[in-house]
């Protein structure tokens, strides 16, 4: 697809805060305390049935943040079969007006900025940095898919024929698309796969993940304050198993996934056993990404990109580094540096200016990290270990990061998904062996390269099988519309999200040919 001709005019990215204005963190210690002590606004569910369920801080397992229902299995039919059936006079409504209610979506989340920013230190156990850019991306997401759907849609393509026949290319939304989100991005993933479903004309189911049901409320609640009809959008909160039973509707058109490999795997496996139409499926998932320093990396910002890469958000994104390999000429000066770095990283509730790295979300997960920290102890020898921080509560879900060194790419066959960091040190020739050994095993989200060498920047930017590159800088934080993002392989299907091709997966091409 041709892209927009006024590429940089337009760009307008969302506001945020200086967080280096100490002004700044009294005000949001002060806004977290009001909402932790008053009932919240943004938290009414729709539907208020269904078995309720508590939803408990992951920095502090004791403290319930709230009570939600997830609806048995008829709500959930029901819900869908109704929202369905608004299908045609949703995708009717001209595709400007379905713009300005994102747009309006927006700014409703910049001015309710406070209330999620609580949810999301409080529910997903995210630093204030990490979630404030959240907050961003997610109005990034609104205003970039709004600009973008007016575009794309707002009128038919004319295509080339003979005299006296009009050829017109027409987009039309699917019907009805199911959209399923993880823990980890519970705002911004929500609300990017949601409204690129809606303006491209789609009536939507969202289910986000169980660990965050509260932060979605409060995300659902601005769609309809801003104008987003309720008919055209539910929300169903529940478990793994709910997800299930939305894929298995009948009326299902199309559905947006974004989580683990082997869920991605599963519901590929449902949809194509289902009766009636072939359902449209994207999937946006994991990886075992690796970054690679050569002897002529600049030491100080390796290190500095290689610490944000592996630990930001607890090592809790997708695009987080799993796998690091240093030549060896340079390895003993990284790994002094980044073992030093790695134990002045401050682990502790995720709502004080002094925390580095907040909480893992579950406790399974945390148990699992324990289980592959012994593992690399035992293959591999440890390097560095985070101390954990006064705010750290011993009943917290903490996990203080890790750098390990390890023999060989082969003992790192799945995502990790928390802050350890296994590294390998490798020569010179054999740097192509290795990469090969990595992309092997089938994944391709990202991968960093920190190098002053032009021609070994160009021969990987060309050749590595991953989605984003990213050279002599961190390998996290995609830009919406600068950095369009999503993986190959086991790491999901495309198209990217952030990027001018996304909205074309949400929506049916008619082709209607008049004899004039
Ligand atoms: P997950 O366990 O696969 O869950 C993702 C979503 O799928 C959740 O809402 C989950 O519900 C639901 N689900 C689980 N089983 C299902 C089933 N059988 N049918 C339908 N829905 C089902 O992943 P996660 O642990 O939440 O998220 C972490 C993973 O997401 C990591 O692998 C990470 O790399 C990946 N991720 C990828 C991207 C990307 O853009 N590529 C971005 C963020 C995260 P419940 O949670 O309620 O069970």
């Amino acid at each position: 697809i041709a892209l927009p001709t006024n590429l940089f005019k337009d760009r307008e990215n969302a506001p945020g805060i200086d967080l280096s204005n100490p002004e700044a963190w009294e005000n949001i210690a002060q806004n977290t305390d009001d909402f932790a002590s008053k009932p919240r606004s943004l938290f009414f569910y729709p539907k208020p049935k269904g078995k309720q369920v508590k939803v408990f801080s992951p920095a502090n397992p004791e403290e319930c943040l709230g009570e939600v229902p997830f609806p048995p299995e008829e709500d959930i039919e029901n819900m869908l079969s109704l929202t369905a059936s608004y299908a045609e006079e949703w995708d009717r409504l001209p595709v400007e007006q379905r713009a300005e209610k994102v747009k309006k979506l927006a700014k409703e989340i910049w001015e309710n900025r406070d209330e999620l920013l609580y949810l999301l230190c409080a529910e997903a156990g995210k630093t204030v940095p990490s979630a404030l850019s959240e907050i961003r991306e997610a109005i990034d997401f609104c205003n970039y898919y709004a600009k973008e759907t007016t575009r794309l849609f707002a009128h038919p393509h004319l295509l080339p024929g003979p005299r006296g026949e009009e050829n017109k290319l027409h987009y039309h939304g699917c019907g009805l698309w199911v959209c399923i989100s993880p823990w980890n991005f519970p705002l911004s993933i929500f609300i990017g796969q949601i409204v690129a479903a809606l303006l491209s004309g789609n009536v939507v189911a969202a289910k986000p993940a169980e660990e965050t049901p509260l932060i979605a409320t409060a995300a659902i609640n601005l769609a309809y304050k801003a104008g987003i009809p309720r008919e055209v959008l539910s929300l169903i909160l529940g478990d793994g198993q709910s997800g299930k039973i939305m894929i298995n509707h009948p009326l299902v058109r199309g559905v947006a996934f974004t989580g683990s490999t082997k869920t991605a795997k599963n519901i590929a496996l449902y949809l194509s056993q289902k009766e009636g139409p072939i359902v449209p499926f994207i999937a946006e998932t994991g990886g075992i990404n690796c970054m690679v320093v050569d002897a002529t990396a600049a030491i100080e910002r390796a290190v500095k990109d290689i610490l944000v890469s592996a630990f930001d958000n607890a090592g809790q994104r997708c695009s987080s580094l799993r796998l690091l390999l240093v030549q060896k000429e340079i390895s003993d000066s990284i790994l002094d540096l980044l073992s030093d770095a790695t134990q002045s990283l401050i682990v502790g509730d995720p709502r004080f200016s002094e925390t580095d790295v907040g909480p893992i979300i579950r406790k399974s997960l945390l148990e699992e990290l324990q289980k592959f920290s012994c593992f690399f102890e035992t293959q591999g020898r440890l390097l560095a270990k985070a101390p954990m921080g006064k705010t750290a509560s011993s009943n917290g879900f903490f996990f203080a990061p890790q750098l390990f060194e390890i023999p060989s790419v082969d003992l790192v066959n799945q995502e990790i998904f928390g802050p350890i960091l296994p590294v390998v040190r490798y020569s010179r020739n054999d740097l192509s062996y290795r990469l090969k050994e990595i992309h092997q095993k089938g994944f391709g989200l990202t991968m960093g390269l920190q190098t002053r060498l032009e021609s070994l920047t160009q021969k990987l930017c060309f050749s590595a099988p991953v989605g984003n590159f990213y050279v002599n800088r961190s390998m996290i934080g995609a830009v919406v519309e600068s950095q369009p993002f999503g993986g190959e392989g086991l790491s999901g299907t495309g198209p990217k999200a952030g990027g001018p091709n996304y909205l074309l997966r949400f929506v049916r091409e008619r082709t209607c040919t008049i004899n004039t």
